[in-house]
């Protein structure tokens, strides 16, 4: 991954810089951890991001396509008709902007002047004209999918509460039902064959973003404070990056490091 990983970004992506933006995802790191937010946002080192999973964004790019068929024509996806749910997908100018990673749905946000965006799956709206934010999800899983309660669901959940605020913010009628279209890949079949079969749910989710609005004024807060926040105790990342820090810094050797891409030697004080 090395290639795509930047540790040290440019002045102009961080904090204070002409293309920083507060995206979803950012609001979501503030909440899993401010001082991780704070390195990333305003120090411009980021977590090394993980592989790209490119299952997951074909499944979502023929979902944009499926549902994009009914939005032209102004019908009912089948699911809605299997759910027995009364609406269409929404058509607005702005829709493919909304979907953009780097552009989506933005608001400048009066109190901290700070842009916040974020980029969503899918938009559909009911008779009352009101906005129904879905989001597309896919996985492997046994059994059907038809709820989400586990722990770290929280992150899908408050992902839609962002999307429903910024439309609101954007002067929409928002209802509070979203839904999420869970493509379930199944393993019971015989053999591959070179397809996947997938079993397709909709599963409800009524939203509440009144966290929203303090979370922006809190990840301000933390933005403007020149003090670094204090790490989780219970996240081991950290100890275990201070302590090899440490080791490192009071190591007297330095290696030699054996691949043909990496620089022959380190030195110790550029690791940590
Ligand atoms: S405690 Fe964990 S999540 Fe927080 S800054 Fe350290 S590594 Fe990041």
């Amino acid at each position: 991954m090395s290639q795509f990983y930047k540790p040290d970004r440019g002045d102009r992506w961080n904090y204070g810089g002409a293309a920083w933006k507060l995206s979803r995802s950012k609001i979501d790191l503030f909440l899993q951890c401010p001082k991780c937010f704070y390195v990333d946002n305003k120090l411009g080192t980021k977590r090394p991001p993980g592989y790209p999973f490119n299952l997951n964004s074909a499944v979502d790019t023929l979902f944009k396509k499926e549902f994009d068929v009914h939005r032209e024509a102004g019908t009912k996806h089948p699911i809605m008709e299997e759910y027995g749910i009364d609406v269409v997908p929404f058509k607005h100018e702005n829709m493919d902007t909304w979907r953009e990673v780097f552009e989506g749905i933005q608001h400048v946000h009066k109190a901290t002047g700070m842009t916040i965006m974020g980029a969503v799956d899918d938009i559909w709206v009911n008779p009352e004209g009101e906005l129904i934010v879905v989001d597309y999800k896919s996985t492997s899983k046994d059994g059907k999918l038809d709820k989400l309660d586990a722990d770290w669901h929280i992150g899908y959940k408050r992902q839609m509460e962002v999307y429903q605020w910024l439309l609101r913010q954007n002067g929409f009628k928002v209802s509070n039902t979203g839904y999420f279209v869970y493509a379930n890949a199944s393993t019971k079949e015989e053999a591959f064959n070179a397809k996947l079969i997938f079993d397709v749910t909709l599963i409800p989710y009524k939203g509440d973003d009144s966290w929203v609005e303090p979370t922006i004024l809190e990840a301000k807060a933390c933005l403007e404070d020149d003090r670094v926040p204090k790490a989780d105790d219970d996240c081991d990342y950290c100890r275990y990056r201070e302590f090899v820090g440490k080791k490192l810094l009071n190591s007297k050797r330095e290696k030699s490091v054996p691949t043909s891409h990496a620089p022959k030697v380190v030195k110790k004080e550029t690791l940590f």
